[in-house]
């Protein structure tokens, strides 16, 4: 019989690593950005108000008029030579060391950074801790490597590093372990400075590398961030970071520094991903970068979050009804929610869609089955005269 295309299931062809649930979390959550005239607390989106259009363009036609070459070239795995150098720069002004040469390289996104980690190190069943709960696409760049995904649970103060600790002594054995230290995604927690001295010492007793993922890093609300693990540790953390956050997600820029051993393998692990970031977005953000228009931004930016989250916690205080508890993020995008005993987070999150309003349920944040009580608010889209609309409808739902 001939195999016609109605005939013919390639699911069944698809490679054992795709399998399961590694694939769908991520585009549910960029589904209910489909849904017309949504107030949508749901993907932690920059607010489009922050995109440097008129700088963005500025730049091109410079480039076009200049007859540069290198922005339209593709570019050495690593990266250009001068936005490495301007990159290496910035990070030095923001985390007080200078990445060597050998330490740095420039990824197409935080995620690709992830993802030439984990393509890197991990074989299948090697165990990878995450925070419970933790940035969903990070979840599934493990898994995707049929990794083993542990859940270390977080409070108010981020990570809870004596739970680690106690769960390396009953014979924990991760490769990696990956962290959101700043105003983390989902929780909006970050994690204090006790504990990041703690948990590098950590690393280096046990031997496991730290994933620093520092993509909201620079959206603090005020100055007073702590220092990144990779500054107090660059012999046992990467870390990986983008500039989706703080520049425009549509030029798919971010950055990996860590150990020259570690990064050089990286480097190698890109050149059969996609053999280098776009060239046209390094020099973009170099510029940017060179001109200080990242800073005028950054302060633009921060200031229009830390307006939209205030708005959003005083009105959960208004509306939630006794018993909802949520945290109370000093920079980033999120607000965590956890609902009175008995709601169930997917209902609810269903429900919301039908009265209007996006939220993204907790379960797809965690490793395991846990988040059934819990929703992840993103303050960060939602228009700010929409805020107190959006969160009273919710609450009348909880
Ligand atoms: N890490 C975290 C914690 C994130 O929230 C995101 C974006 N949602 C990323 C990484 C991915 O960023 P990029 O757009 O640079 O791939």
């Amino acid at each position: 019989m001939a195999v016609t295309p109605e005939s013919r299931r390639w699911d069944s062809l698809f490679a054992q690593r795709t399998r399961g649930d590694v694939g769908e979390g991520i585009a549910a959550v960029l589904a209910f950005l489909a849904v017309p005239d949504l107030i949508s607390f749901a993907g932690g989106f920059p607010d489009p108000l922050t995109f440097p259009r008129e700088r963005a363009s500025a730049l091109l036609a410079e480039f076009a008029e200049a007859g540069e070459a290198q922005a339209f070239q593709y570019a050495p795995t690593r990266g250009l030579a001068g936005p490495l150098d301007a990159l290496a720069g910035r990070i030095e002004s923001l985390q007080g060391r200078r990445p060597g040469d050998d330490e740095l390289l420039i990824t197409s996104g935080g995620m690709e950074a992830l993802e030439l980690v984990g393509k890197s190190f991990l074989d299948r069943g090697d165990v990878v801790v995450v925070e419970a709960p933790t940035y969903l696409g990070a979840i599934m760049a493990f898994r995707s490597f049929e990794a083993e995904v542990a859940a270390v649970p977080i409070d108010a103060h981020g990570l809870d590093v004596d739970e680690l600790e106690r769960q390396l002594a009953a014979g924990l054995r991760p490769k990696l372990l990956y962290v959101i230290p700043d105003h983390q995604n989902p929780a909006g927690v970050s994690l204090s400075g006790e504990r990041r001295t703690a948990l590098v010492d950590l690393a280096r007793r046990h031997g496991f590398l730290i994933v620093e993922d520092v993509a909201y890093r620079e959206l603090g609300f005020e100055d007073d961030a702590a220092p990144s693990l990779w500054s107090l540790a660059p012999d046992v953390v990467v870390q990986a970071g983008t500039t989706s956050k703080t520049f425009f997600p549509g030029v798919r820029l971010g950055w990996a520094v860590g150990p020259a051993e570690v990064t050089a393998q990286l480097v190698v692990a890109k050149q059969n991903t996609d053999q280098c970031a776009s060239a046209l977005g390094q020099r973009l953000f170099e510029e940017y970068v060179r001109r200080g228009w990242i800073e005028e931004q950054l302060a633009l930016s921060r200031e229009l979050y830390r307006r939209k989250c205030e708005r959003m916690l005083a009105a959960l205080e208004r509306c939630m009804p006794e018993g909802t508890q949520w945290t109370h993020p000093e920079g980033g995008f999120f607000s965590w929610l956890t609902l009175p005993s008995g709601r169930d987070a997917v209902d609810l999150a269903q429900r919301a869609v039908e009265q209007g309003v996006g939220v993204v349920p907790g379960v797809p944040f965690f490793p395991d089955d846990r988040g059934g009580d819990n929703v992840r608010l993103s303050f960060s889209m939602v228009g700010e005269d929409q805020i107190d609309d959006g969160i009273e409808r919710l609450a009348s739902l909880v």
